[in-house]
């Protein structure tokens, strides 16, 4: 199948890639400039682990290209993928499909035979008959098809996710459509992965549910990590046991500081005013929003206390600022509340993440950048652990705890134990839901 991928960001390029890995022919279309330089020349814009070698390998199999001309990417194409991004529209929350509009009025542009296009990206209930009737209306003269097909990977495990999904959703009103989207996906479903084909509604729908419902079971086990503060049990053991029970499972129940991300934020938000909307407010996910909201705010409190209440004057490291590991995704990531807010209350901060650079640096000006973890806790008076890279779960405690003028720790992801941090020379130790020692 010949194939138009429109983004090169996170789920484009990867989609592209792997699509291209499946044997397919694929053209990535970018309109950034600096992204398509770096495509070009063999460099991802984005760090994802495993996708430059896979990118290298397809391209020079011939499999996979680069352009910023739409024309010479649709030409012939079996499907045009849009996978652009749909941010929350400032003020109120609703998803901002600017980026899906444009893109389809391109497309319709470039487009020289009936052609199936596909909405890759994340896009409130009924934005893809907005889009048919767009195609229609720009291009009276094509009988195209439109398919909702959203994308379910995670940043950091993005290859493996494409290649071993859980599912694959296949929104189609139309027979054509569909079948295009089967034999896309053919790779997948020989290996029995499940293909679930569905309305268009149905589609654009299960990719905000699955979303919300993350979200709510973190932000659920978030609650319970402040009430086992209060009553002295221990959250990651309270995680430990709800998880064996298979009826929940063990994946999202791990306290910390907030979801954020380009996604849980945005697509919560975008849910709850498509319940608005419809007059069926969605008051679980309502509720999400907020207690992350008070999550966040209460990582800074805990900072607070942990200093003796005074950040003026103080160093405080923070060890990791991406919203999870194996990205350099920055986009709505807890480091961005928590560090300006002790910027602003006066304290010196010094800040290490192994991928965060390119896209931080501009977004939390005043910090000071270190190379490892134990320059940035020197003379400081409390280190901050707020994203759980491997380079920062086996740290030498002995060794941090002796480099700082006050060795007190924030362990926000509970990668450590109070016992682990005490016994290290730490004379403070706060975690999320577990024991700590002030
Ligand atoms: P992104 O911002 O990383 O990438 C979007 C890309 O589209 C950018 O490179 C931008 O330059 C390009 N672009 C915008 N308009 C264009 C146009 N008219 N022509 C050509 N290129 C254009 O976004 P992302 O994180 O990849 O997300 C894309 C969509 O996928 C969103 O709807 C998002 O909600 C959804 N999604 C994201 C993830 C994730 O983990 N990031 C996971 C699942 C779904």
């Amino acid at each position: 199948m010949k194939i138009a991928m429109i983004g090169t960001g996170y789920v484009g390029l990867v989609s592209g890639v792997c699509l291209s890995d499946f044997g397919h022919e694929v053209v990535c279309v970018d309109n950034n400039p600096d992204k398509l330089a770096l495509l070009r020349d063999g460099k991802t814009p984005i760090f994802e682990p495993g996708l430059d070698v896979l990118m290298a390998k397809n391209t020079s199999a011939g499999r996979l290209s680069f352009t910023d001309n739409l024309d010479e990417a649709t030409d012939g194409a079996d499907a045009v993928f849009i996978a652009v991004g749909t941010p929350s529209r400032r003020g109120d929350g609703h998803a901002d499909l600017t980026f899906v509009f444009n893109a389809v009025k391109d497309v319709a542009k470039s487009l020289k035979r009936p052609t199936v296009v596909v909405t890759k990206s994340t896009v409130p209930v009924g934005t893809n008959q907005q889009v048919a009737k767009l195609l229609k209306e720009q291009r009276p003269d094509l009988d195209c098809d439109v398919v909702s097909n959203p994308e379910f990977l995670r940043e950091g495990a993005a290859i493996d996710d494409f290649m071993h999904p859980d599912r694959v959703v296949i929104g189609a009103n139309t027979e054509r459509g569909a079948n295009v989207l089967q034999e896309i996906y053919r790779p997948l479903s020989l290996r029995d992965y499940p293909v679930l084909t569905t309305d268009l509604e149905t589609a654009e729908m299960i990719k905000y549910a699955a979303n919300a419902f993350l979200a709510t079971k973190v932000t659920f086990i978030n609650e319970i990590a402040m009430l086992c503060e209060k009553t002295g049990a221990d959250v990651k053991e309270v995680a430990m046991g709800m998880g064996f029970d298979s009826r929940i499972g063990p994946k999202f129940l791990q306290a910390g500081p907030g979801y954020g991300g380009s996604c849980f934020p945005k697509d919560t938000k975008a849910l709850a005013r498509i319940g608005q909307d419809h007059a069926a407010p969605l008051q679980i996910v309502e509720t999400v929003i907020k207690v992350n909201e008070e999550v966040k705010r209460l990582m800074v409190e805990k900072i607070i206390d942990l200093c003796e209440e005074k950040l003026r004057g103080k160093t405080i490291a923070v060890l990791g600022l991406t919203f999870k590991p194996d990205t350099d995704d920055m986009r709505d990531a807890p480091s961005l509340t928590v560090v300006p807010t002790l910027v602003g209350h006066g304290a010196d901060v010094r800040v290490v993440d192994p991928q965060a650079f390119r896209e931080a640096e501009e977004l939390l000006p005043n910090v000071t950048w270190c190379d490892d973890p134990y320059a940035a806790v020197d003379g400081a008076h409390a280190v901050i652990m707020l994203t759980e890279w491997n380079e920062f779960r086996a740290l030498d405690l002995k060794e941090m705890a002796s480099r700082m003028a006050a060795p007190r720790m924030a362990d926000l992801r509970n990668m450590y134990s109070c016992d682990l941090a005490i016994d290290a020379g730490f004379e403070a130790y706060v975690a999320m839901g577990r024991r700590g020692h002030l």
